[in-house]
This record gives C-alpha cells, structure tokens and sequence, in this order.
C-alpha cells in the first residue's frame, strides 16, 4: 500500500519539479544526494575525502528501457573514473546491471561493465568497481557476471558484488565468492522480497546480517560493512578488537548524509570508513522509491530532517 503510494508519487511531474526546485527539496536531496552532475559528486568526494573518509561514487539510475541509455550511462561512468583519476580522488564507482541495460540486452549490460572493470584495472592506482545488489529477479545474474568478470585476466582485485543479508541463500553466496577472492559490500537488503526467499523480521535479518558479516571479516580478504545500525556497528568493533584485526582489513560503508556522527566517530576510533555517494538527474523517483520500498526509511527521513 505504501510502495504504491510511494512509487505514484514518484511518477507525478508537478511534484518532481515542485521537489526539485523547492528548499526543503533541495535540502533533503542534497543531505542524501549530491547533485545532478558530476562535478557535484566531484565537490561532494573531495569533502568526504577531506573528513577522512573514502567514497563509492553511484550515478543514479535502474532499469533503463533501451540500449541507447544503457550506452550513455556506461559513457557516463567511463567519464567518473577519468575524474577520479584528474582529481585524484579516493574513490571507487557503485553501479547497477538493470542501468548498464540488463533488462533489454544481457550481452550488452555484459560488454560495457566488463569494459569499466578493464579501465579500472588499468588505472594507477587501480580502479574498482562495485556491482549493487538489486531486487532478486537479478540475483543470480549478478552473481554470475561479478564471478565471470573476476576471473577474466587482469581484473583481479578490480570488481566486487553486494550481499544482502535479508535473502536466505546469500550464506551459499558468499562461500562461492570468498573461494574467489571476491570482495564483498555486505548490506541488510533494500528491496520488497517474498518470505520464501527472504527474512522478514530484523531480528532475523540483523542474525544473518552479523553472522556473514563475522565470516567476512575474518576470511583474510578486504570487505566492506554497509549499515547504519549502530548496535552491529558495536558488535564488528567488538569482533574486529577480540580477533586482533588490523583496522585495514575492512572499511564500515554508509550512505552519503546519513548518520554523520556515526561516520565521524568512527574515522575518529581510526577504523576505515566509505561513503556512498548518489548523484544524477534522477534523483526524485529514485528517492521516492527508497521511501516506498522500505516503510522504516520514511520514518528515518522525517526523523533526520527534523533532527537537521
Ligand atoms: C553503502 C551502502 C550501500 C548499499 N548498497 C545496497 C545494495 O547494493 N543493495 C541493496 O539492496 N541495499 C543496499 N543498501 C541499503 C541497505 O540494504 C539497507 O536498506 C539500508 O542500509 C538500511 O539498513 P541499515 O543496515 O542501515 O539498518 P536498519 O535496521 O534499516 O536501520 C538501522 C538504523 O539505521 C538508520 N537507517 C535506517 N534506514 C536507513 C536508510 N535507508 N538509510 C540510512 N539510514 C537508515 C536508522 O537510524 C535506523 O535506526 C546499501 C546501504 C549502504 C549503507
């Protein structure tokens, strides 16, 4: 019912553009998204950077319905590593397949991340690229190309995929990528999915989320940790100071804007901290989505700009 509610707003013209041109839609988009272009998200990371924390760069934008977009949004992410390398940035790029044209050509979704993976491989440093995890019907091709195009000579350490603890196979899941090496983003899961094939209640998903996430850390290959929630938070603490890790065999990932006291605390402790950061013309509907999928997210965005 809210989903419903969420995503026909988000298809309304007039509140799109009353949103984007309104203050209170400036300022809330800019707490969680960092402008249309990518000098914004360049402005955005050198800020990020300079507080200590390192960046995922997402241009905003899923399931685009024909080719020509696809090729435009890869041009578009081939122009994000160019800037990370000018402006020497500490940055990697955070895509989705559904954007790169998986729903209209699997080839070609193939052909232009396996594309961006090589360019990042190349840079100096190397680059890399984090595959997002979206709903399940892409589940498994995900996992399929992130597996395919790790092993593909060169892109070594250049390519990495997202589990999300909500969904019952992802134990399975992650044995296959960490026996490849495979650096993981292990989140709780965004998306609306059937009690067949997904927790329903936190406490089951926040049981799953800490027992892969002790897995990772102790299997000796760099992860990142993607949750605000700050008791999990603790426990990897906790974990990371009882199993004697060094506080560069991991990174806490969090979204751009959102509980900044926890970002900076935990930069101050000197555990490593990234920051996901949206940016693009389409940052209305997606954000409307982001409300509509997850009831909890409304009441979250209305409790942080109150508490702006
Ligand atoms: C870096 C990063 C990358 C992500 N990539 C993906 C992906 O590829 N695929 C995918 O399905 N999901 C992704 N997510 C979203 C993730 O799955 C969760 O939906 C989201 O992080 C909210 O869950 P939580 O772990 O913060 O905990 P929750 O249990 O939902 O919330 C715990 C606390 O965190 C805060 N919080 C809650 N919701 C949000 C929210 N949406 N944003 C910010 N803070 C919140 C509140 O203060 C809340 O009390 C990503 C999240 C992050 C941080």
């Amino acid at each position: 019912m809210l989903r419903a509610f969420f995503v026909h707003l988000s298809e309304n013209p007039t509140l799109r553009s009353f949103a984007e041109k309104s203050s209170i839609g400036r300022r809330v988009s800019g707490r969680f998204v960092a402008g249309t272009d990518i000098a914004d998200a360049v402005r955005a990371t050198q800020a990020v950077n300079r507080s200590g924390m390192r960046v995922s760069i997402d241009n905003l934008g899923e399931n685009v319905t024909n080719p020509d977009e696809a090729r435009h949004s890869s041009q578009l992410y081939h122009q994000i590593l160019d800037a990370i390398a000018a402006n020497h940035l500490d940055a990697n790029i955070s895509l989705k397949l559904t954007h790169m044209g998986l729903d209209v050509d699997e080839k070609l979704a193939h052909d232009l991340v396996a594309g961006l993976v090589a360019k990042a491989a190349s840079m100096n440093p190397p680059g890399f690229v984090r595959v997002d995890m979206e709903g399940s019907p892409y589940t498994q091709r995900t996992l399929d190309f992130v597996h395919e195009l790790h092993r593909m000579p060169g892109n070594g350490n250049s390519v990495g995929t997202v589990i999300q603890a909500y969904m019952r196979r992802s134990e399975k899941d992650v044995e296959k990528l960490l026996a490849e090496g495979i650096r993981i983003r292990l989140c709780k899961g965004a998306y609306k999915e059937p009690a067949e094939i997904a927790f329903a209640a936190k406490s089951e998903v926040d049981a799953s989320y800490i027992q892969l996430m002790k897995t990772l850390m102790k299997s000796g290959i760099y992860h990142g940790l993607a949750t605000h929630d700050e008791h999990i938070i603790r426990e990897a603490e906790a974990f990371a100071t009882r199993e004697r890790l060094a506080p560069d065999t991991f990174e806490f990932q969090m979204l751009y804007g959102i509980r900044r006291d926890l970002q900076q605390e935990l930069v101050r402790k000197g555990w490593r901290v990234r920051i996901y950061i949206p940016f693009g013309t389409e940052w209305y509907p997606y954000f409307m989505r982001r409300l509509g999928e997850r009831p909890a997210n409304v009441l979250f965005i209305a409790r942080n700009i109150l508490r702006a």
